[in-house]
């Protein structure tokens, strides 16, 4: 976890080394992925927000799953600059972390898969069919 992060300021520094700015605005370009997905939020709690009527969010719950191809720290790093003069701005961000599962498909076994490539842990099968941890979804937002 500390790593990435640590990977992440490291990358700041090489990347303006190599663009020779000072620009703050150059870091997000290493985690794009994160923050379209953080931007996607933000619009996904401002519509409910205009449904609602309401003025801000107070809590917003994510679902997101261990295949979803998000890294948390990104999400977390890229969080205050996606949310900045939003409906998000003061919000507090909760995420669920579902634990990726499969069922092996020859002995039918129901696993934990921490990576996409591994094998049943019962009899080594790499056939198997995801359960749940694809999941990326706003589960409840509380409005104010
Ligand atoms: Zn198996």
């Amino acid at each position: 976890m500390i790593f990435i992060m640590f990977y992440n300021v490291y990358l700041y520094y090489l990347i303006r080394l190599l663009l020779q700015t000072d620009s703050l605005s150059k870091i997000t370009f290493i985690n794009m992925h994160e923050l379209s997905i953080a931007l996607g939020i933000v619009k996904i709690a401002e519509n409910e927000i205009a449904n609602a009527k309401a003025k801000k969010v107070v809590l917003i719950e994510l679902e997101i799953g261990t295949l979803a191809g998000i890294e948390f720290d990104s999400l977390d790093f890229v969080w205050p600059a996606a949310v900045k003069h939003t409906v998000l701005e003061n919000a507090e961000k909760k995420i669920n972390i579902i634990k990726a599962k499969g069922k092996c498909l020859d002995c039918e076994i129901v696993f934990e898969i921490k990576n996409i490539y591994d094998s049943c842990p019962n009899c080594n099968s790499f056939l198997k069919g995801i359960i749940q941890g694809k999941e990326l979804r706003v589960k409840a937002l509380e409005v104010l």
